[in-house]
């Protein structure tokens, strides 16, 4: 068995698969063209501040879990997991908010205090995305996208319609409080879709907000990364920064031979890329890419997001660690993203303040902010442009929350489209990778064999399962499941 693998960039779905590969007894070796690791997940520290650059919910600790279990590891064995509750806290106008308590039962009440008759059908609607959840997650996510059939099973043949239905429709049919709609249909957005283009199957992602939580790794989420780091290093991976891969040379029986990284030529027997699937592709010569540039721009991407992580010299009022401001239509933000790609007049947007939570992300008596508006990707993106909407987000903040934070203001840090494209050459500065609609599901997404190199593999938020953290960590196992059966003998 030749043993050499190198796995292109270091992001959650690289590092889940190196650690897999080094327990499957491979000599892995990760390649990361930024000077730290972690992909979208790095770290960014200011003047005593921190700041997760990217993901900063952890949903779905099972997967977490199961993940560590699969090397005999907790999660506790290498960061400390807090349930926030509050969860999080929904803004619709000046001082109205709902906040969500961190178990359902409470939730419940919640519901039934803004739309009397509501929890009754929250708890119907909630087993149902605990039954879709237990059938998806638990078992169908793990599956590889090679065939139709794997969708199919005794589960989900009973459930088809859910797959034709969306989330907008399922969550209207019974709950009339706008507000409450906005709620229900806010987790369809770790898709990366519009709840109205997400299959209503995929109500599992509300299981996972109500039923399951929101967890806080203390420190942050590049906590996890540390972890996931440590594991990589103690099953022998080795890794090595500020290294790009610049070509993945195949020889003459379309078998990869080596990888050229700064000017170097590496032999390798395997290579498994979890950079953005479009960018690996480039480092082939033409003939040996699988999809044309016309098939990646017919694709619906996720949202790239304009970010900006800011110091404040005091602590802010009226706002919870997560804090979403959705004062404005969704819908018709939604269509800037998707239909007619351009800067969205009324932006929603995120905030986090994890310093209210986790005394590590900020300096006594201040306090850490995220900021994050979700945009088309692709869209033009300059120094301006990104200064007008600071102003808009900060004058929102300060007047649905009541309270002067532009004077406090010690620094801050803007992040968009350009530097999605410059850092991890995001295909148009997406920020999430492929949405999950149903055309772009499953065995529907871009492959994780490449059906053209014999030794090439692809992980990540562009390939199975799909965008975010749990299912990095996913698809990592899936890539290094299915090496190990093409090449394990
Ligand atoms: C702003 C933001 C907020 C998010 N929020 C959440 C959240 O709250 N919860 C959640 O679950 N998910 C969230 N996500 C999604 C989640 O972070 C991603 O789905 C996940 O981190 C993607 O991991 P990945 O391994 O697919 O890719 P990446 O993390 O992008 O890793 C790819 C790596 O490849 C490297 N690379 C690229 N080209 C080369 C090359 N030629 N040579 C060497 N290395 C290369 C890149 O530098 C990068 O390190 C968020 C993402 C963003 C951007």
């Amino acid at each position: 068995m030749n043993k050499k693998i190198s796995i292109i960039g270091s992001g959650f779905s690289s590092l889940s698969a190196a650690c897999y590969m080094a327990k499957a007894g491979f000599e892995v070796k990760i390649y990361e063209k930024n000077n730290t690791l972690g992909g979208r997940a790095r770290q960014y520290l200011n003047e005593g501040f921190t700041f997760d650059i990217g993901p900063t919910w952890y949903w779905m600790p099972d997967v977490f879990e199961k993940f560590f279990a699969d090397f005999g590891k907790k999660p506790s064995d290498f960061y400390t997991l807090e349930k926030l509750d509050p969860a999080y806290q929904v803004y619709f106008e000046k001082n109205d908010s709902i906040t969500i308590p961190g178990n359902f039962e409470e939730i419940c009440e919640v519901f039934e205090n803004e739309e009397p008759g509501s929890s009754k059908h929250l708890r119907k609607f909630i087993k149902s995305a605990q039954e879709n959840y237990d059938i998806a997650v638990k078992d169908v996510v793990y599956r590889p996208g090679i065939s139709p059939l794997e969708l199919v099973t005794p589960q989900t043949a009973v459930r088809v319609g859910q797959f034709f239905s969306t989330i907008k429709k399922q969550v209207r049919k019974k709950i009339k409080s706008h507000k409450l709609i906005q709620i229900l249909e806010f987790p369809v957005l770790f898709l990366g879709a519009k709840p109205s283009n997400t299959p209503a199957f995929y109500n599992f992602m509300n299981y996972a907000d109500f039923g399951l939580g929101t967890w806080h790794p203390k420190g942050g989420m590049y906590k996890v990364i540390e972890g996931m780091v440590a594991l990589a290093e103690q099953l022998g991976v080795n890794f090595v920064t500020n290294a790009k891969v610049e070509k993945i040379d195949v020889d003459h029986k379309n078998q990869v031979n080596s990888v050229q990284v700064n000017g170097e030529s590496i032999p390798t027997n395997l290579v498994l890329s979890g950079a953005d699937y479009h960018h690996t592709e480039t480092l082939l010569n033409s003939s040996l890419r699988q999809y044309s540039e016309k098939y990646w721009d017919n694709r619906i991407f996720a949202p790239s997001s304009l970010l900006f992580y800011v110091g404040f010299d005091k602590k802010i009022k009226n706002v919870e660690h997560h804090t979403l401001f959705f004062d404005t239509s969704f819908d018709v933000h939604a269509k800037d993203i998707y239909d007619t790609p351009k800067w969205p007049e009324k932006p929603l947007f995120y905030a986090s303040f994890p310093s209210i939570t986790d005394d590590s992300f900020a300096p006594e008596g201040k306090e850490a902010a995220t900021f994050l508006i979700p945009l088309a990707p692709g869209i033009e993106d300059t120094e301006e442009i990104r200064e007008k909407y600071f102003t808009i987000i900060i004058e929102r903040l300060e007047r649905l929350t009541s309270q002067d934070v532009k004077q406090s203001i010690i620094f801050k840090k803007s992040y968009c489209v350009n530097d999605f494209i410059e850092d991890y050459n995001s295909y148009k500065g997406n920020a999430y990778g492929l949405a999950n609609i149903l055309t772009q599901t499953a065995f529907l997404r871009p492959k994780i064999k490449s059906k053209k190199v014999k030794n090439l593999y692809f992980t990540g938020q562009l390939t199975v399962p799909g965008p975010g953290v749990p299912p990095s960590l996913i698809s990592g196992k899936i890539a290094s499941d299915l090496i190990l059966k093409n090449h394990l003998s």
